[in-house]
């Protein structure tokens, strides 16, 4: 079916083909990727698994039944979330790039420039309801299966509720399952001896059941230093087990009961924790802080794109695997970024290819352009788990997609603002989400807002 669809970029006469898309996942990755379809003029169906949008945002008291997530038969609980969480990048640099995350009109509101989840949850529902999204979404509906059919269409096989398998066929598939979900867990020579508890952060909701306990705590990124923070309140000791920390063991300023050790060297039968710095402690849990893995259960693609040591590939510009594109795409693999204008930016190229308003190079030249980012990571000694780490170069990467989108770059403000928080969580770790300094990079982010919200 063609549909012609009037765009600044589009040359006369023109059409623009309309797909029948699925998107897996209603969180936000899935939200706009439903939102910038449907607005290419794609017939778009988002099956999510549970009873409303948002993913990750979606706090949920209940945790798995295996806390460190091993058991492949455990009941699976999909958010990450911890009661305390408060958001680490700022509203104005964390919203979608039309859709501001400001003040809204809702009754029980959190005007914190880092506010609490609900805010996120609440911003991600007024999302919905702006664009008309939630009629696309089939609640309660757990894709199992999509695979590759005959004239290279996908079959999406999906269980609503307690119903029965449905089979449809879609010209395309977006994936948006998130993956922040799948614990990751450090490898402990000893630890099958160990007498202790142990858990994974997936499943750390509140510090209370840590009361009087000697806590282990492995890992130091954004959740890790939260939640360490969050248990020390209540714990007896807590000790940090961190691979950044190579010299020594010293307290954290601030606290009487938390400590910066290296890593772990073993696990013992008595209790005892050995860090590599040489000190022991007798440890009632180990929390792992450790990560998630990407995890695509329900994915088969002949094995055209695996997950080997955390990379996804091969994909072009973390999106497309160049021996099924434009059929099969991925939206939200980069991490240490800013999530949503990043995920807006994909789903933008993703749904203009789709149409054909723009084109992708040949599935050889693809494959050239991911080998050679392949080779250029191993000569910089990246590991291959870092393959999706956009830490340094997110910005190009997302001004890369503007350009070939024909719209605008990412806001100067945006980028500012985003070093600036780095910085300030740097310099102020106890205090940056109620402290700062860039307070003409929020006046800046809202004039630009007006073209939006007025
Ligand atoms: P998700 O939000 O995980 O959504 C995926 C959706 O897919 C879920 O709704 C899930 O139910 C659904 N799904 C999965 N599998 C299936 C299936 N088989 N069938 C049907 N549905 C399925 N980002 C920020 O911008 N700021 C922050 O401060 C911030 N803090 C964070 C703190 C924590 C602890 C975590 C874990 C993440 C944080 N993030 C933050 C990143 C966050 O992941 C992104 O903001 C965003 O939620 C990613 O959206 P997503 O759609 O890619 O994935």
């Amino acid at each position: 079916m063609t549909i012609p669809i009037s765009t600044t970029r589009l040359p006369a006469m023109r059409p623009l083909i309309s797909r029948h898309v699925a998107v897996i996942g209603a969180g936000a990755g899935g939200l706009v990727a439903a939102r910038e379809l449907r607005r290419e003029g794609h017939t778009v169906v988002v099956f999510e698994k549970q009873n409303q949008v948002g993913g990750t945002w979606v706090y949920s008291p209940n945790t798995e039944s295996d806390p460190i997530g091993l058991d492949p038969n455990r009941n699976i609980v999909h958010t990450s979330l911890y009661a305390s969480l408060r958001t680490n990048l700022p509203r104005e640099a964390m919203g979608f790039r039309d859709f501001p995350f400001v003040e809204t009109g809702r009754v029980h509101r959190d005007p914190r420039r880092f506010p609490g989840h609900e805010e996120v949850l609440g911003y991600l529902d007024d999302f919905v309801t702006e664009f008309g999204i939630g009629e696309l979404v089939r609640f309660d509906t757990d894709v199992r299966h999509v695979g590759l059919v005959e004239g290279g269409k996908w079959e999406v096989a999906s269980k609503k509720g307690g119903g029965d398998l449905v089979d449809e066929v879609y010209d395309a598939v977006v994936v948006c399952n998130g993956h922040y979900t799948e614990p990751r867990i450090a490898d402990i020579p000893g630890i099958d001896v160990w007498p202790g508890k142990q858990l994974h952060s997936h499943n750390y909701r509140v510090p209370e059941p840590f009361k009087d306990q000697v806590v282990v705590l492995i890992g130091s990124s954004a959740s890790g230093v939260d939640i360490s923070k969050d248990i020390a309140g209540v714990a007896r000791e807590v000790h940090i087990a961190a691979r950044s920390n190579m010299d020594g063991f010293y307290g954290i300023p601030g606290y009487k009961n938390v400590w910066l050790h290296s890593m772990i060297v073993s696990a013992h039968e008595d209790g005892n924790i050995v860090f590599q710095d040489g000190n022991a402690v007798c440890a009632d849990i180990i929390l792992h802080c450790t990560g998630y893995k990407y995890h695509f259960p329900f994915l088969d693609t002949n094995g055209n794109v695996t997950v080997d040591d955390n990379r996804v590939g091969p994909l072009y510009k973390h999106i497309f695997p160049p021996s099924l594109a434009p059929w099969l795409s991925f939206v939200g693999l980069p991490w240490k970024v800013v999530p949503f204008p990043l995920l807006e930016f994909q789903s933008k190229w993703i749904a203009g290819i789709l149409s054909g308003r723009i084109s992708l190079p040949s599935q050889e030249e693809m494959m050239r352009d991911v080998n050679a980012f392949y080779s250029s990571l191993e000569a910089s000694g990246v590991p291959k788990r870092y393959t999706h780490n956009m830490a340094d170069y997110q910005f190009t990467y997302n001004d890369w997609l503007a350009n070939e989108l024909g719209c605008s770059p990412s806001e100067e403000w945006r980028k500012q603002m985003y070093s600036a928080t780095s910085k300030n969580r740097a310099a102020r770790p106890e205090t940056y989400r109620d402290e700062w300094e860039d307070t003409h990079l929020v006046s800046e982010a809202h004039e630009d807002f007006i073209k939006y919200t007025c």
